[in-house]
């Protein structure tokens, strides 16, 4: 089966590093990659050893299988064959519609963001080593733009105290922040409204805040509920008590196929510290702060507040390394002898299989 890579718009990440085309040419793939896909993440063109090079046109003529971190647009899809497999994050969770545009297209779509967050699956979890960077990299941006120290510095000229950070939303982005925060010397706080948060907070020397009657979440596949107006106006209240004496606030709160829930109003960075510094990582779902704007860093009362969604396209060698390998560990799950095999039995793939009809055949 011919497995095509291509060149990702707007983003310097690549859905496939050189070390995956030998794997995946054992799977029976023969791999096709649109000259300087992975040229931005400094993975060139001659170290994809083995691989096709080719442009885009005949590249998207020849794919059975065309493999993404976005999507290709409606262009791109239209230029394929029928019956190819796309696989991508497609977010069926915020637009439903992409699901019948696919299907009317007659392709089989694949989104890697559908697949169950379950210990099986962790090893093709996109989403999490994708949060992971983000959460890293939002406190090296906070740093970056912070116009004091993050450790106590006891010096000859005077000492300075620890920075104050507070990190609103604790999964895998907010771990990250706050194990990053903790090792650069900072003393940090953190909310989140699942309860199993807490212990894994407090295992990274942080404190938990916690806001009493948030909503059970025990049924929603790890994820976060929707909460109450009313919890969510005590959680504000409590978060404002908290962000003034804070010198950074990581904000990455989520709740899968709804706006995020706005946790930052601007009366509360009115009364922060000038300099201080808010990372919001719910942006491009409406943002955990008010006054955040996407894929923009906006300077409020004093206060920088960087929107960004996608910064792990800022350290993208890494991020397409793990992509990448999470692609494979999936494709190893569903291809046999270079052909798809796509079990709809398996949680993993009918997970990941949105164009797939409820009763469609589980052969390929
Ligand atoms: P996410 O990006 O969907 O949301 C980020 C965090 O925001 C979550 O921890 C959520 O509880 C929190 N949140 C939502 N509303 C909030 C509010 N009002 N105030 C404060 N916090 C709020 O989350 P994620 O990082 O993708 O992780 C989702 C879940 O999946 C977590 O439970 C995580 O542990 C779990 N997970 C499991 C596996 C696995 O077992 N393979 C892998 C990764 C993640």
């Amino acid at each position: 089966m011919k497995l095509a890579v291509l060149k990702e718009n707007n983003d310097p990440r690549v859905a496939l590093t050189p070390d995956a085309v030998g794997k995946l040419s054992d799977l029976g793939f023969d791999i096709l990659l649109e000259h300087d896909a992975g040229a931005e993440a400094f993975f060139p063109d001659d170290a994809y050893e083995g691989a096709k090079l080719m442009d885009r046109q005949a590249l998207l003529q020849e794919a059975e299988l065309v493999l993404s971190i976005h999507p290709l647009d409606d262009e791109a899809l239209e230029k394929l064959t029928e019956g190819t497999v796309v696989i991508a994050q497609f977010q069926p969770f915020n637009d439903e519609s992409v699901v019948d545009k696919l299907r009317r297209m007659k392709l089989r779509a694949l989104s890697l963001d559908m697949i169950p967050r379950t210990t099986l699956a962790q090893a093709m979890d996109i989403l999490s080593s994708m949060a992971s960077i983000a959460g890293y990299k939002a406190v090296l941006e906070a740093a970056h733009l912070l116009p004091r120290y993050f450790p106590m510095m006891i010096t000859a000229a005077g000492s300075i105290r620890p920075a104050k950070v507070l990190v609103l939303g604790a999964g895998v982005a907010g771990l990250q922040a706050i194990a990053t925060a903790r090792r650069l010397g900072a003393q940090v706080e953190a909310f989140d409204t699942r309860s199993a948060a807490k212990e894994e907070v407090q295992s990274l020397g942080a404190k938990f805040v916690e806001v009493e009657g948030a909503k059970d979440d025990s049924e929603a596949g790890g994820y976060a509920v929707e909460q109450s107006e009313d919890f969510l106006k005590r959680q504000r209240a409590e978060v404002q008590a908290r962000a003034v004496k804070s010198d950074i606030i990581i904000t990455t709160a989520q709740v899968r196929g709804r706006k995020a829930p706005m946790l930052v109003p601007a009366s509360t960075v009115e009364q922060m510290k000038p300099g201080s510094v808010i990372v919001d990582l719910a942006s491009s779902t409406g943002g955990n702060c008010e006054l955040s704007e996407d894929n923009k860093t906006v300077q409020q009362h004093g206060v920088y507040i960087i929107g960004n969604s996608n910064l792990s396209a800022l350290m993208p060698q890494d991020a397409s390394q793990l992509y990448s390998n999470n692609v494979v560990n999936f494709l190893k799950l569903i291809a046999e002898e270079g052909q798809l095999k796509l079990d709809l039995d398996n949680e993993i793939i009918s997970g990941a299989y949105i164009t797939a009809e409820p009763a469609a055949a589980t052969e390929e």
